[in-house]
């Protein structure tokens, strides 16, 4: 796991107020919708989007950097800590322009959504992540930028169909992307629900394509460390609107990421400027440089 700067709920905070500027995403997504956006950090490990009383509302978990797995690139700018705490904001941001996409293009009744999975015997997750596909399409139909998910996010051999198609998401291809070991049949079969999903109209459109998903590969639920590390979300509606599809991202339970403020006792601003090692007097003017601290790390 990696060691960041900053604890997750400063990096998630910071996330949210850059997202919440204008040209951010949330500021985006106020602005072509017209609606109000209300934005706060969450116990969980991903972010989530609803509609509620017209307000757009997303929010995202403080452990939303446990889910990396992949280390930040090589680069000359500052320290290791400092580019992981970058690596993470960069990840934070295509979280939430994933949210900003479901508030703009998502069917806003989700209980509807969801009394429509449960009429169709669809979980909800399934839906979800076609859903998800379709959304991400048309962002990188829209923006011209993929996810890039790869760069944050390891993927693994898939262990059943919904897994596989996961995978495809993840990738934001199909073919290898589902890195599933099956017949030609069922791999035919799994990229053209990828293909249809991603070009569905609407999420209605999604539930039917779900409900065929389903009646074709069965239910199986994918691996639970798909959802522990946050790669399998419920991040549409919340739980008591019938879209919570057995689907833990609400764990407050999950360990924050190893960090310098909280492990080594020095305390990083809202801007990620470390103000001094915690305890230090602020009269201390030999204090030269933040990493000159001691403490485990
Ligand atoms: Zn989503």
């Amino acid at each position: 796991m990696l060691t960041f700067l900053s604890t997750g709920d400063k990096l998630a905070a910071r996330a949210l107020r850059s997202a919440r500027r204008s040209t951010g995403h949330l500021g985006q997504l106020a602005k072509m919708t017209g609606a109000a956006v209300k934005s706060e950090v969450s116990a969980s490990n991903t972010g989530d989007w609803k509609f509620l009383s017209d307000a757009h509302v997303v929010r995202l978990g403080n452990r939303f950097h446990t889910n990396i797995e992949k280390p930040a690139g090589w680069s000359r700018r500052g320290s290791a800590l400092h580019r992981n705490d970058r690596h993470a904001t960069a990840f934070a941001a295509q979280i939430l322009r994933h949210e900003k996409w479901h508030g703009l293009v998502t069917v806003r009744d989700v209980p509807a959504l969801a009394a429509a999975c449960r009429r169709d015997g669809v979980p909800f997750a399934v839906f979800n992540i076609l859903e998800d596909i379709r959304i991400e399409w048309k962002a990188k139909s829209v923006e011209g930028a993929w996810f890039e998910w790869v760069r944050w996010v390891a993927i693994n051999p898939a262990a059943n169909a919904i897994h596989a198609i996961l995978n495809m998401k993840m990738a934001e291809t199909s073919g290898w992307g589902s890195r599933w070991t099956t017949s030609d049949e069922n791999e035919r079969d799994l990229e053209l629900f990828f293909t249809r999903s991603r070009n569905a109209v609407d999420s209605w459109e999604v539930v039917k394509l779900a409900k065929e998903f389903v009646d074709r590969f069965g239910n199986d639920a994918p691996p639970p460390d798909t959802v522990t590390k946050g790669q399998l979300h419920d991040d549409i509606g919340d739980d008591n609107d019938g879209s919570a599809g057995g689907t833990a991202t609400r764990s407050g339970a999950i360990p924050d990421a190893p960090s310098a403020e909280a492990d080594a006792h020095i305390e990083v601003d809202d801007n990620g400027e470390i103000v001094m090692p915690k305890g230090t007097p602020k009269t201390n003017t030999a204090q030269v440089h933040w990493t000159e601290f001691t403490g485990a790390l």
